[in-house]
């Protein structure tokens, strides 16, 4: 994806490794029955998954936090969430949308600090609140090779229908709360981006053109129109003219 940063996901949900020359970090882990490519892609990179030394999850989905469990077992790594989804993971277990699937539980070693970047080795993480998908979604901004890649935690309105929020005993309000956080996050000059899914910015289709000396997910153009796609969404959902 970047200058010591790899897309180590399968082709629906992302995860990504940055090499930090002091051990790894892993943002997202995938789903327990798929971690085993998590697994299988850093070996391929020439890693050992036992280096891995920071977990960092967007949000409190099945999808993203499943492979939590196998992953620290093989490593040792901290864990860091959100205080937010913490909390509602915890008094919402059903929200993780785990049923039928296995999920191993664990504990958080540390919440994020949006006034303090997680740092390790010569890499340095910003973390941004962008709540509305689950109410502590988070999103990653950091360096590498001199570009800014940009990773939104969540930017699905599944979770912000009234139907949802009444089941799920949230406010109408979370719907401001994304609309906010999309505005605040739609100022960050972003050149690469890093789909917590790969499709919601097509990255599957751009593979075949990688070649040596071009990148092709180097493109500021698709942050800000994933942003606005999806300000877009919420304000129609809100009922407000887009
Ligand atoms: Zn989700």
């Amino acid at each position: 994806m970047a200058d010591r940063t790899w897309y180590v996901g399968n082709n629906w949900v992302g995860a990504y490794l940055l090499d930090t020359g002091d051990g790894l970090i892993l943002i997202d882990t995938t789903m327990q029955p798929q971690v085993y490519l998590v697994f299988e892609a850093i070996r391929k990179l020439g890693f050992d998954p036992a280096d891995i030394r920071l977990i960092l999850i967007s949000h409190m989905h099945y999808d993203h936090l499943g492979g939590v469990r196998p992953l620290q077992e093989a490593s040792g790594a901290k864990v860091m969430i959100s205080r937010e989804d913490w909390a509602f993971m915890t008094a919402r277990p059903d929200m993780i949308f785990a049923s039928g699937y296995p999920l191993g539980a664990f504990e958080p070693d540390a919440f994020y600090n949006d006034d303090a970047p997680v740092v390790l080795g010569d890499r340095s993480v910003r973390t941004m609140l962008t709540p509305g998908h689950t109410p502590g979604t988070t999103s990653f901004f950091f360096e590498a090779g001199g570009h800014l890649c940009g990773l939104h935690g969540g930017v699905g309105l599944n979770t912000l229908g009234d139907a949802f929020l009444a089941k799920a005993g949230l406010p109408v309000t979370a719907r401001d709360d994304y609309l906010a956080a999309m505005l605040k996050a739609r100022e960050i000059p972003v050149e690469i981006t890093l789909g917590s899914h790969p499709a919601q910015v097509g990255m599957m289709d751009k593979v075949g053109q990688i070649r040596p000396g071009h990148n092709p997910f180097l493109d500021p153009a698709v942050w800000p129109r994933l942003i606005d796609g999806r300000i877009a969404q919420v304000r129609a959902l809100m009922g407000e003219a887009a």
